[in-house]
Parts: structure tokens; sequence; C-alpha cells
């Protein structure tokens, strides 16, 4: 992995968790066109195969020029429990909604995206039943099937439209995504649902509203039945990339693209920031962490992964990255005191170094923080406590309770620093 470069894309976005029923739109623009593609995952909470595509999407792809926009978590809160739709099927609330639906807010909002004046195709992506078959070949293989199909609603739109001739490019994009198969049976068809006169269910649909609007519209539907969540991810990108190229929009991608490396990053789940002063790597992270000193009132959560989300349930804060669990941390509220040093020294192996705050320092055998001014020094699950101030003591791995590491493999630990009692930042120590 060329991970000097992800770290680059990265930094130009973060994703900040927003407790409202705002609509994450990450927007990866060139002064060079209004030609926008807007990607959008997740209207289900159960395919997760559109929704990690997105995700990679918007942290390891750059975009030379013209645009792109993605939405890679729409029904955020069906993709975390995992459900198809909490409160009914948002992609059946495109024509009308009831006053008091509770998807309301996000269907007007996405509405007003699709309809803004730079989107010049709109992809649904979805992971779909079975494989479509023109001809019944069994329960898997069938003309009822969604898996492996571009989907339209319909063949054209008005003449002049700009990427108005649906079926042409729907067949251009599946004919070289076969091109491309990990198995034969994997093979993609382009779905029409003739939705004006057959489907009337259809007409409820997201991709109906954009192109009953004269907005081009797709559905990319992988397979459900495929085996692996990296096989839905690759195919949602091998068909993205597609759109892409139609529509000029060139880019970079930071990874050699095929299964195993979409596994690599999809089970990477990144980090949590916490108020700038906590950085948590949500990867091997264990199941519970207790005493996180948090705020209360105007706590910032801020993750690499824009599938992180934070749910707070009985006092405690649940962490996730799309539809999977990965920790939950049970808070102990603090002021956060504003007179804190930005780094710190370690005696690290024998050997003086510096180290910023809120991150991480490696050690060997022993470390030993030095101490500063005004400074207090807690390292979670030291037990010697004969110390009210952990600075300038001399500690080993076999020093720390395993009950208090933050990983699974016991390796990585929290030294917390606090002025009086206010909290100031969590660095981590990590034995190799
Ligand atoms: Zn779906």
């Amino acid at each position: 992995m060329h991970y000097k470069t992800i770290i680059a894309l990265l930094s130009i976005i973060i994703f900040t968790v927003n407790i409202s029923a705002k609509i994450q739109l990450i927007k990866k623009e060139n002064n060079d066109s209004n030609t926008t593609l807007l990607v959008i995952a997740g209207i289900h909470g159960d395919e997760p195969g559109g929704y990690f595509a997105a995700s990679l999407l918007a942290t390891h792809y750059k975009i030379n020029s013209k645009n792109l926009w993605i939405i890679p978590n729409l029904n955020k809160n069906s993709i975390l429990v995992n459900k198809r739709g909490i409160h009914g099927d948002m992609n059946r609330k495109f024509s009308v909604i009831k006053k008091n639906d509770k998807d309301k807010k996000i269907v007007d909002e996405v509405k007003k995206i699709i309809l803004s004046k730079n989107v010049s195709l709109v992809l649904n992506l979805h992971d779909g039943h079975g494989f479509y078959r023109k001809n019944n070949q069994g329960s898997i293989f069938n003309p009822t099937a969604w898996g492996q199909t571009c989907v339209i609603d319909q063949c054209n739109l008005k003449e002049e439209q700009e990427f108005g001739n649906l079926n042409n490019i729907a067949v251009t994009v599946k004919d070289n995504v076969n091109t491309k198969l990990i198995k034969k049976h994997h093979s993609f068809n382009v779905k029409n649902t003739k939705t004006k006169y057959d489907d009337e269910a259809m007409q409820l649909s997201l991709t109906y509203f954009a192109v009953t609007n004269n907005k081009p519209a797709f559905a990319v539907e992988t397979s459900k039945n495929l085996s692996t969540l990296s096989q839905k991810v690759f195919y949602q990108l091998l068909a993205i990339e597609e759109f892409m190229k139609i529509m000029h929009i060139t880019f970079i991608r930071d990874f050699d693209l095929n299964a195993e490396n979409i596994d690599r990053i999809i089970t990477n789940y990144g980090f949590l920031t916490i108020n700038d002063n906590i950085r948590l790597n949500l990867s091997n992270i264990k199941k519970s962490l207790s005493f996180i000193p948090l705020e209360l009132v105007k706590d910032r959560f801020i993750f690499s992964n824009p599938l992180g989300d934070i749910k707070k349930v009985k006092g405690r804060y649940r962490v996730y990255v799309g539809g999977k669990k990965l920790t939950e941390l049970r808070p102990q509220y603090f002021r956060i005191s504003e007179s804190c040093q930005n780094k710190f020294d370690v005696i690290v192996d024998g050997e003086k170094v510096s180290v910023n705050k809120a991150s991480s320092f490696f050690v060997n055998t022993d470390f030993k923080v030095l101490k500063s001014k005004n400074t207090r020094v807690n390292i979670i699950g030291y037990q010697n406590k004969n110390h009210s101030d952990e600075s300038n003591v001399n500690i080993e791995l076999k020093d720390l309770n395993k009950k208090f590491s933050v990983d699974k493999n016991n390796k990585v630990y929290r030294v917390e620093f606090y002025n009086k009692n206010e909290f100031c930042f969590m660095s981590m120590v990590k034995f190799k």
C-alpha cells in the first residue's frame, strides 16, 4: 500500500459525525468544469457492497478533472443496525412522502442535491438478490433477480440531455465490467425496468425521481450472493470507474483494484479523534473502554472513515464503522484544560524522544515520561499505587494490567495528561 499517498488524500477530508439528520456529502472538485457525478450509497442499510465502495471512493481516489460528489451513507441509521430501512423502504418515498415520515428530512435533502444544477449523472448503489439473467435458470439466476446489473428506468431522456442515452451508457458499462470478471458467472447485464409503463413500485424510487427531472440516473446492483464483501465492493468500483470514464472524469486510485487489496482496506477501520485530544485506532480495538475523558456538552467526534458513526445509548458511546459496532466508550466527564502543553518528552528504551499530544510512541522494553510543570501523568493500567503522578517512573509491559489495554493484543496503553483536575490529552504507548 502506498501509505504516504493515502495519508495525503485523507488529509484533505475529515468526516465529522453530525448527530442531526443532515446528509454527509463529500465533494471532490476541480474548477475545470461543472460536470459532476453524484454517487449515492446506503439507501438500503443492509447493502454494504454499495456503501463500502462509496467509502473507498471518498478515501482512496483523487479526482483530477471534473467533479465527483459522494453520499456514502444516505440511510445511516439503518446502516447502523444492518436493516434495509428502519422506517420502511426509503427507496419508495421519492414520489410521495407523508409529512410525518421519519425519512422525510433525508429524502427532501437528497432530492435537492440530485436537482443541483451541477449534477450531471446520478448513481444509486445497491446489493441485490441473485444474478440477473434474461432467461430463467433457477432461483438464483433468473429475470426477477437484481444482482450484477446496471439498472435503467427507460432507454433515453430528452434528446439534447447530456448522458441522456441511458441504454447506450449502461451497455458500455456492463461490456467493460465483463472484461474483468473474477468468475464467469459474475457477468453484468443491463436491466431496464421500463418504470413508466411496467413498474409501479419503481415509480417511487430515487432514480425515477431523477430521470423524471431529466437527470440521467442508474442503479448499480452487485449481487448479495457474491461470496465476500470485497467482491461486491470490487464490482461496484469497476462500474463506477466505467461511468467516470464515460464522463471524462480522470482519477488516481492509490491501490491496485482487486478483491485482496479491497479486503485489506475495508478491514482497516481507521481512527476516531475526539476533541483533538484523543486519537483511537479502531482496528483491533477492545470491545469496551472505560473512563474515557470526555467533555459532555460539546464533544467532537471525527472519523478518518466516512462510514464512522457514534450512537449514545444509556450514557455510553457506541462506535461504528458501517454496520459494525467496534467498541463502546464509557465516559468520565472532565473539564478540558486550556493551559496544556502540545508535546512531552519520554525516555524510550534509553533514548529521549519528543512526542506530540494525542499521538502514539513505540517501545521495545521500557519507557519513562519525563516530568513537566503543572502536569500530572496517569498511565492507565499501571499497577503500582504509590504514585499519584506517574511521570518519572520507568515502566515495562509487565507493569501494566492487561485489563486496561486499548487493543485486543494487550500491547497498547493509555498515557493521560492532566492539569490539576482538568483533562489535557491522551497519548498511546505501543509495545512492539
Ligand atoms: Zn437496495
